[in-house]
């Protein structure tokens, strides 16, 4: 009896060690963890009217994530309401840091960035994030029906769905998938149709402002040209694509190509000036097309 009593005592203070060593290892990400939520909670900020116009302008922005390494130097660049805009370059050039800066990800670049003219980090965030959308690679889906899906368990007017479902190219999906399920993590439909659900549902959110990050990446070149033309077809919201697929027919339907190198804007303008002007973009779309 008096050995058992006594490892109900040894045992469980054996285990001590190795929780210290977990608890150490996991401070840091702990701290990272409570210093982020702080950052990002409690800022109030004036809220962005909805449903107007979002004006985005960046003033002489440099942004980096860690002291002395700029992700982003001194990027000047205005997105009109509406105009679509494709953003290209090497990986590293800081497409994804342009665009989560965009986003409000982050609060310690120096320049201005303003949306109406009024600066990022003075916006109300949740306000900013109806006007806003990402679209990434990777989409959640929940397994449930297509139409659930975009509207995300929300109640929404049935034309607004069935216009968005339109827009973003999901009626035939729809109409070929019914009211099944789409299975775990959407298991069930291919990687284009995640990406139409994402845009459908950025469309009912009636965002005004729509960021895809490599968004096709991930899909064969013919769908991803098909979701590249869907997103080039809407209209009244401003478009930010951030790709690696130079395509002829498609490059020359963004209204501006944006060139990122080393953290800079290395040349801007339409398809047809960039080419003309025989510089990086020609190089790499001439790369890229044989
Ligand atoms: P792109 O999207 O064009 O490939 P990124 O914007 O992701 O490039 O990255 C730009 C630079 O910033 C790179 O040098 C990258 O290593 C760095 N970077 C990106 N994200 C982080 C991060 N979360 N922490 C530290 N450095 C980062
Ligand atoms: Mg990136």
């Amino acid at each position: 009896v008096m050995v058992n009593l006594c490892n109900y005592l040894v045992e469980p203070m054996s285990s001590i060690p190795q929780m210290l060593a977990e608890r150490k290892a996991a401070k840091t990400l702990i701290d990272k963890l409570a210093r982020d939520t702080e950052e990002n909670a409690g800022r109030e900020g004036e809220p962005l009217p909805a449903g107007k116009e979002v004006d985005l302008e960046l003033n002489h922005v440099t942004f980096g994530y860690t002291a002395g390494q700029n992700a982003l130097k001194d990027v000047s660049l205005r997105f009109v309401p509406g105009k679509s805009y494709a953003v290209v370059g090497a990986s590293g050039s800081g497409k994804s840091t342009l665009l989560n800066l965009l986003m409000g990800s982050y609060d310690s670049y120096s320049g201005a960035i303003c949306c109406n003219g009024k600066e990022l980090r003075k916006v109300n965030p949740d306000s900013l994030y109806a006007q806003m959308s990402l679209v990434g690679q990777q989409v959640f889906i929940f397994d449930d029906t297509i139409r659930r899906n975009v509207t995300m368990f929300r109640d929404f007017p049935e034309e607004q769905v069935q216009n968005a479902m339109e827009q973003a190219g999901l009626l035939p999906v729809v109409a070929a998938h019914g009211e099944a399920f789409c299975g775990e993590n959407g298991n069930r439909l291919s990687g284009g149709e995640r990406q139409r659900i994402a845009i459908a549902r950025c469309l009912l959110q009636g965002a005004k402002v729509l960021l895809a990050d490599e968004a096709t990446a991930a899909l064969d070149a013919e769908t991803a040209r098909r979701v590249a033309e869907s997103l080039l077809a809407l209209e009244g919201i401003t478009r930010i694509v951030v790709t690696h697929r130079l395509e002829p027919g498609v490059m020359n339907q963004y209204d501006q190509i944006i060139v990122m190198k080393n953290g800079m804007v290395y040349e801007i303008g339409s398809f047809e000036q960039l080419m003309e002007r025989k510089g990086q973009f020609y190089a790499l779309y001439t790369m890229a097309n044989g």
